[in-house]
């Protein structure tokens, strides 16, 4: 999608420090990390929110899933732990509307987050 900063970084139009790619996904560090471990799982075809998700959309959201826990593994933090986050909307602080699974680890994760 035209200006989706998400699809530029996909398009290989944008830099970023990819961590992973395949077909459907790819998986690069947030240019602003909130922990030593910070990467962002989106998919490749855009889709704005949770919001716009359908059935169809069931095993992209798994395989997202799985490919946050394989980065979190790879990196030691499988049982250390670590957190997965979608943001959805303004309201709950999503600034890119091209869905994407934050992966943080490192640090000691409070909850509620802030
Ligand atoms: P959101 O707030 O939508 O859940 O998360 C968007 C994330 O994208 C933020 O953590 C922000 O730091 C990250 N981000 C914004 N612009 C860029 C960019 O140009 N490159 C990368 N790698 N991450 C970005
Ligand atoms: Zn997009």
């Amino acid at each position: 999608m035209a200006d989706c900063l998400f699809c530029k970084i996909v398009a290989g139009e944008i830099p970023a420090a990819i961590v992973y790619q395949d077909a459907e996904v790819m998986a690069f560090n947030d240019i602003n990390p909130q922990a030593p471990m910070h990467v962002l799982v989106v998919p490749r075809r855009h889709i704005p929110t949770l919001n716009a998700l359908t059935e169809a959309d069931d095993e992209l959201v798994g395989v997202m899933t799985r490919r946050a826990a394989a980065l979190a593994a790879e990196r030691g933090y499988a049982e250390r732990g670590y957190r997965t986050v979608f943001n959805c909307g303004a309201g709950a602080g999503q600034t890119v509307f091209h869905i994407h699974l934050h992966v943080l680890a490192g640090r000691t994760l409070t909850w509620p987050p802030g």
